[in-house]
């Protein structure tokens, strides 16, 4: 196993000091959602910090391919992989090509996420349940493909997005509250599962990131996160990338289980 590797799986040699080192050449990383976002902004961070990496999405190819264009532009590997999250087969037919053509898979991203908002009264069940489908089961399909590779392996890591909303709750969203909710649930319990081969699991739970997803919210609204926000800025995707990054890295070596906020204090 080279030294790499073994810093990727976070079992580094006793005493040995990781301090600021967040290199993760030698990783293999499956992006889910990376069409654009925070998954493109993770994608391109990992493969900064030297990892080859999957892009996933089940819409736009053509933004995925031009992800995938920047990672290779950044000197390192990439693969398109279109896959539903939340349907078996697909999810497991990626991780299957990802390792065919990329090699053992050590890092896996569970990114992908909709959102489907209205008040529990007059939310149709088909919105609570595309909702959890994609977060919930969606990261369950995908980090059980992911896993049963990596404990065989005694290597890797889990990075599971949830959200401050899965924290806190918020009106309007309750089935992507409780989606969030229980992705942490699933983070903890998987952590439980695989620590003792040494793979390491975790989630993030982003504040209001700049993307697509919240674009779409009026200017009063947006402004009423900022008032609401310690460090009064909404978040880029380049602060949920960081944090990857680091859970992702040999200096997270000894963190498994932890939900991250990336919030600038909206969660406290
Ligand atoms: P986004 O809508 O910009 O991107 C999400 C991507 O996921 C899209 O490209 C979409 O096509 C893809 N996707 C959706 N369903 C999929 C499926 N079934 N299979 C494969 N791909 C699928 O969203 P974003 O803002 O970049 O959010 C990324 C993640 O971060 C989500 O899990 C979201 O819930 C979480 N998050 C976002 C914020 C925020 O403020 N933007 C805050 C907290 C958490």
């Amino acid at each position: 196993m080279s030294s790499a590797h073994s810093e990727v799986d976070g079992r580094g040699p006793e005493g040995a000091s990781f301090g600021g080192k967040l290199d993760l050449t030698g990783a293999v990383a499956l992006v889910t959602g990376a069409g654009r976002g925070i998954g493109r902004g993770i994608a391109l961070a990992l493969a900064g910090a030297g990892a080859d990496v999957a892009v996933n999405d089940f819409a736009d190819e053509e933004a995925c391919a031009a992800v995938a264009a920047e990672v290779e532009a950044l000197g390192r590997r990439a693969l398109v992989v279109m896959a539903d999250v939340s349907d078996e087969e697909q999810v497991n037919g990626m991780v299957e090509r990802v390792e065919k053509e990329l090699g053992p898979l050590s890092v896996v991203v569970n990114n992908a996420g909709i959102t489907r908002d209205n008040v529990t009264m007059m939310m149709d069940p088909a919105d609570f349940d595309a909702v959890i489908a994609t977060h919930l089961r969606g990261t369950f399909l995908v980090s059980k493909a992911g896993a049963r590779r990596m404990f065989r392996r005694r290597r890797g890591c889990i990075i599971n997005l949830s959200s401050v909303v899965g924290r806190r709750g918020n009106a309007g969203q309750a089935n992507y509250a409780a989606a969030k909710a229980g992705v942490i649930g699933l983070t903890k319990s998987l952590a439980k599962e695989l620590g003792a081969r040494g793979v390491r699991v975790n989630a993030i739970a982003p504040g209001y990131i700049d993307t697509p997803m919240t674009q779409a919210l009026p200017e009063e609204a947006r402004q009423l996160i900022v008032d609401n926000t310690p460090l009064r800025v909404i978040g880029t995707t380049d602060d949920v990338a960081a944090a990857v990054v680091f859970l992702a890295s040999p200096a997270a070596r000894f963190i498994t289980g932890v939900t991250l906020p990336v919030d600038g204090g909206l969660g406290i």
